[in-house]
């Protein structure tokens, strides 16, 4: 591959669209700023970068995003302090994840220089889509697709990477109750359910509205051979607190590494909070809820930073837990919110400042 640089290319809009969005009504992901970022990989290499209005693309049917679901994403979030300065929290982390997704799809990837220059300067355009105060931040959603025309089942030689951005409010969920997977499986050992591929949420969308009829809200997957033991959520990974102990399984080639999960363990640790990380069966959750040793589950993930689940159902059974005021959930998403809108010292070195 050339390693030649290419200058970033910028086409500013004409008028911001943003007195047009009301941002006490923002449902997530339906409302984008003025601005995209794409790069464009043929003849073997990364071309022009280039930040453009938001808008849509021209594109064969026959892509074979299409046809093979060919198509890693990422998702993280800026914050604005209130000094209005915009901060990222560990993107170095998203991109070594979108190029470890990207590799497990066959898909050639991207150059570190291309991803901060792109990023840091879409950031700072649309920065006013920034809106400062806790539970504000702007979604950022870097993703990449096989934009190749032609059906043949191969790779494609032709890629887009895009960064797009939402402006979010406070992601509350609402009560959540997990219904813990029996027979349906999100990964399987040798897949590819430690990346952000498309293919992985395709999947879980039916299986996920049969719990919902069941009045569930989200499935904890468990492990494609068994089910004896908890793997993650949705777009979560979980954790459970059994006495004292916060408790979260190992990732694998099943599961996503998650950075507010890797987050989450570090702050937990600095806190004295002991943590394991190990195979967590559901026999140990059911026998938990019983006792009263359990008592919380929460999942996390950038999205929602720390989301309660308030109780389960396995076999038919549903389970409540007696979830403390006190929560390690509430006090770990305290602690996590105050390093992203830097309102505490950033011990671990996770902020990131857009200039
Ligand atoms: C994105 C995601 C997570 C959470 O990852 P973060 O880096 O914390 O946002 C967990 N599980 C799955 C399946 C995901 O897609």
């Amino acid at each position: 591959m050339s390693t030649s640089v290419k200058q970033l290319r910028v086409d500013k809009v004409s008028k911001s669209k943003i007195s047009e969005v009301n941002f006490e009504n923002l449902p997530f992901g339906d409302v984008f700023s003025d601005h995209m970022f794409i790069c464009v990989f043929k003849n073997g290499e990364w071309q022009e970068p280039r930040i453009q209005p938001y808008g849509p693309l021209s594109i064969s049917p026959s892509a074979k995003v299409f046809h093979y679901g060919q198509a890693v994403f990422e998702g993280m979030k800026a914050y604005k302090d209130d000094e209005g300065q915009v901060w990222l929290f560990r993107p170095e982390e998203n991109l070594k994840r979108i190029n470890k997704s990207s590799k497990r799809l066959a898909i050639p990837e991207f150059p570190e220089s291309y991803f901060f220059d792109g990023l840091t300067t879409l950031l700072q355009l649309d920065k006013e889509w920034v809106k400062p105060g806790i539970g504000n931040s702007l979604y950022v959603r870097p993703f990449v697709i096989a934009s190749e025309a032609g059906i043949k089942a191969t790779p494609a030689e032709e890629y887009t990477f895009m960064i797009i951005c939402s402006p979010a409010q406070s992601y509350y969920g609402g009560e959540v109750r997990v219904q813990i997977a029996e027979h349906y499986s999100r990964a399987a050992d040798g897949g590819f359910g430690y990346t952000k591929a498309a293919g992985n949420y395709a999947g879980q969308f039916y299986p996920t509205q049969l719990a919902q009829e069941e009045g569930y809200q989200q499935v904890i997957w468990t492990d494609a051979q068994s089910h004896e033991y908890i793997e993650e959520a949705g777009t979560m990974n979980v954790f459970v607190r059994l006495g004292n102990t916060l408790v979260t399984c190992p990732t694998s080639d099943r599961i996503l590494d998650g950075v507010t999960r890797k987050s989450v363990i570090a702050l937990a640790e600095a806190h004295g909070i002991k943590v394991e990380v190990r195979p967590i069966k559901v026999s140990e959750l059911v026998a938990g809820a019983k006792s009263g040793v359990l008592k919380e589950i929460f999942g996390s993930g950038t999205a929602a930073v720390i989301n309660p689940i308030l109780g389960f159902g396995y076999k038919g059974e549903r389970y409540e837990l007696n979830v403390p005021e006190k929560s390690y959930a509430g006090l770990l998403k305290e602690e996590l919110i105050n390093i992203q809108y830097n309102r505490s010292e950033d011990k671990f070195g996770w902020r990131y400042p857009i200039a």
